[in-house]
Order: C-alpha cells, then sequence, then structure tokens
C-alpha cells in the first residue's frame, strides 16, 4: 500500500471484478448496437479503458474535459475545456464518470449532452458517493457505493498524483491537511 494511505478501500482483485460485471450487463443492456462511450477526464481513463474491453457489442470512445469547481464555487457552474470530437445525435451515448459525488458534474453532463439529441444517454460510474448529493441524477451503472471519503487512485487524484495505484484507497489526513 501507498505509504500516504491509511486504507485501500476498493482492492485490484474487486475493482477487476466490479468492472468485469459492469461490462456483462452493458452487453446485454446494448447487445446488437453501437454504444458511444464518453469519458469524463482525466479520472475516467483507467476505468473506461478496462469496463470498454469487457463490453462485447461495437463500442466507440470519446472524451471530454470540464473545469472542476472548489467547493467554495460548487454553485454548478461547469466549463467545457475540451469537448466530443464527434457528433452524438442518434447514438446511443454512456457517459464513464470515476465518481458521482455531489452530482452538479453530473447534472451538468446530462443537460449538456441532452441538447445533441443522442438516442439515448446514461450515466456508468465507478464510484457513487450519495451521501453529499446536492443535484439528483440517474445513474444506470454504479460500480460500488462508497462512504463519504476523500478517496484516491484508479483514476482518482489528489493535486494531480496518486492516479496510477491499481486500487482505491483513503488519504492520511495529514496528507491532505499537510499540502493545504
Ligand atoms: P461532483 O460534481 O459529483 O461533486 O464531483 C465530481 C468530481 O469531483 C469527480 O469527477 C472528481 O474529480 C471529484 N471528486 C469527488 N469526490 C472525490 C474523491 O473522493 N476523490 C477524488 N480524488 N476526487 C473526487
Amino acid at each position: 500500500m501507498h505509504k500516504d494511505l491509511q486504507e485501500i478501500l476498493i482492492s485490484q482483485e474487486e475493482l477487476d471484478a466490479g468492472i468485469k460485471k459492469l461490462g456483462e450487463r452493458i452487453s446485454r443492456d446494448y447487445e446488437g448496437r453501437c454504444l458511444t462511450l464518453v469519458g469524463v477526464l482525466k479520472g475516467c481513463v483507467f476505468f473506461m479503458t478496462d469496463l470498454a474491453r469487457h463490453i462485447t457489442t461495437d463500442v466507440r470512445m470519446d472524451f471530454m474535459m470540464l473545469s472542476s469547481y472548489s467547493g467554495a464555487h460548487s454553485t454548478g457552474v461547469v466549463r467545457i475545456l475540451l469537448d466530443l470530437k464527434e457528433s452524438i445525435e442518434d447514438c446511443d451515448v454512456l457517459i464513464v464518470e470515476d465518481i458521482v459525488d455531489s452530482g452538479l458534474t453530473m447534472d451538468y453532463m446530462l443537460k449538456n449532452l441532452g441538447t445533441r439529441r443522442p438516442k439515448s444517454l446514461a450515466v456508468c460510474t465507478l464510484l457513487d458517493k450519495p451521501s453529499r448529493r446536492r443535484a439528483q441524477v440517474p445513474i444506470k451503472y454504479t460500480g460500488f457505493t462508497i462512504a463519504d471519503k476523500f478517496v484516491v487512485g484508479y483514476g482518482l487524484d489528489y493535486n494531480g498524483i496518486y492516479r496510477s495505484l491499481p486500487y482505491v484507497g483513503v488519504l492520511k489526513k495529514e496528507v491532505i491537511e499537510g499540502k493545504q
């Protein structure tokens, strides 16, 4: 375990098994259709590539990057830093996110992509932290529901690092306090 972590919340084996199950469900639900996965950068990268390899129907992959807001500005104002390369009109679209916390980012994504006339639009998140929800967003696929803890690893960062850890863990309090 990385020295800055207080515990591993979801091991590599648990992630593998959970993502395989998600891929199987998605494959059944979208059988015979071409699915467009829209990943929210950067947190989605490990999850999206692993998930896509468990989906047996045809898949397109596209990405968006949004500006993050700080707690002090959590008004739901989100800006697009990188937009989709392709049109999603008449496509079956699945948004792939690392974590849904307040729900404000996903609420924005759903409203924004909804205006582009996709055939269908749904959400797949690796982690769900429902205790902090401020916007009620429909989540079709959830990997793991977690308590209100700040987690890193498997795509999730703190100050840009820890994304490459192969598991999801909880940072030690002193690491967060020491860097602020
Ligand atoms: P929301 O808009 O749902 O509040 O937050 C979504 C974004 O906040 C996530 O995509 C992620 O970047 C960040 N976030 C929320 N909770 C955590 C967490 O526990 N750890 C990390 N590393 N990022 C988080």
